[in-house]
């Protein structure tokens, strides 16, 4: 059977590499070219864009990143099993695709391309949170992406979009939309993996914006959010008392009533307290 690549579907790629997926790794893959296209589409315009994907595993998706035109596609994957299937996918696309067998969380990988840039992977559940909070907390802004296009856990996909007063909202969320524009663009249930996980799935696009909605420092917005839903059911002015001696009149300050849980406080006030806090 051929596909629209011409390449072999991706069962045969599984069974002559012996790809057995290893739980340890979060391997789910994702077997439907269609599927991995319409992810691909969903990240935008790719044909001007360098691509970096984490964890392309047998490369489903790299292969619908590659077919929607990505002008150069940097794919680190951890498991050197994935290498002879990339090869084949690399040569069926000269010189647009480049492996890196290494664990995405020691190296940079952002720093071997050119932007415009944009992201986008079915990351592997056990490191997906930690690369989200590393790009989405670069030492300045506007970072060297310009979007987000991740798969996660369902749950995990609603703490990113999540708004105050819901259970889900926290500091993902804060960190999440203070600088970025995030929403889910897609949910799959479990049958559109192979091996299927127990949960649902989901993309989530996130676009960078030029700066920040609110001003405000990163490092200190980061302290009291941590802080805040560090003990979310407490109200602010117990959860915050560490962070300065005379909490109550800050928070008072930013319009925010010191008897107020962290789940209620949109972002434009967290903001607001960081600005009070760095009067020092
Ligand atoms: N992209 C493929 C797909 O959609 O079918 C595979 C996705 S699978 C959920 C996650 C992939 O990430 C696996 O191929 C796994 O080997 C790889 N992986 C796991 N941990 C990694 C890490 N720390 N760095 C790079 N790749 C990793």
């Amino acid at each position: 059977m051929s596909t629209i690549d011409g390449l072999p579907p991706l069962r045969a790629v599984i069974a002559a590499h012996g790809l057995v997926a290893k739980k340890q790794l979060g391997q789910n893959f994702l077997l439907d070219l269609n599927l991995t296209a319409k992810i691909a589409r969903t990240a935008g315009d790719l044909a001007a864009c360098d691509v970096l994907e984490v964890g392309p595993g047998p490369g489903g998706l790299t292969r619908g990143l590659l077919a929607e035109g990505a002008r150069h596609v940097l794919a680190v994957e951890k498991d050197a099993r994935c290498l002879p299937a990339l090869a084949e996918i690399a040569a069926a696309y000269p010189g647009r695709l480049e492996v890196l067998n290494a664990d995405a969380l020691d190296i940079d990988p952002l720093a071997h391309l050119t932007p415009p840039i944009r992201i986008v992977a079915n990351l592997p559940y056990n490191v997906g949170t930690e690369l989200l909070v590393r790009w989405l907390t670069p030492p300045v802004w506007p970072p060297v992406w310009q979007s987000l296009t991740l798969m996660f856990q369902k749950e995990v996909a609603e703490r990113i979009v999540a708004k105050p007063g819901s259970k889900a909202y926290g500091r993902l969320a804060l960190l999440a939309q203070w600088r970025c524009e995030a929403r889910i663009v897609m949910t799959l249930p479990p049958e559109a993996f192979t091996p299927a996980p127990k949960i649902h799935s989901a993309v989530v696009h996130l676009t960078a914006l030029p700066q920040p909605r609110y001003p405000a420092d990163a490092a200190i917005l980061s302290r009291v959010v941590a802080a805040g839903f560090n003990q979310r059911r407490k109200m602010l002015r117990a959860a915050l008392k560490g962070i300065a001696p005379d909490i109550e009149a800050r928070l008072e300050a930013a319009g925010i009533a010191p008897t107020q849980r962290a789940e209620e406080i949109p972002l434009e006030r967290f903001c607001a307290l960081a600005r009070e806090l760095e009067r020092g």
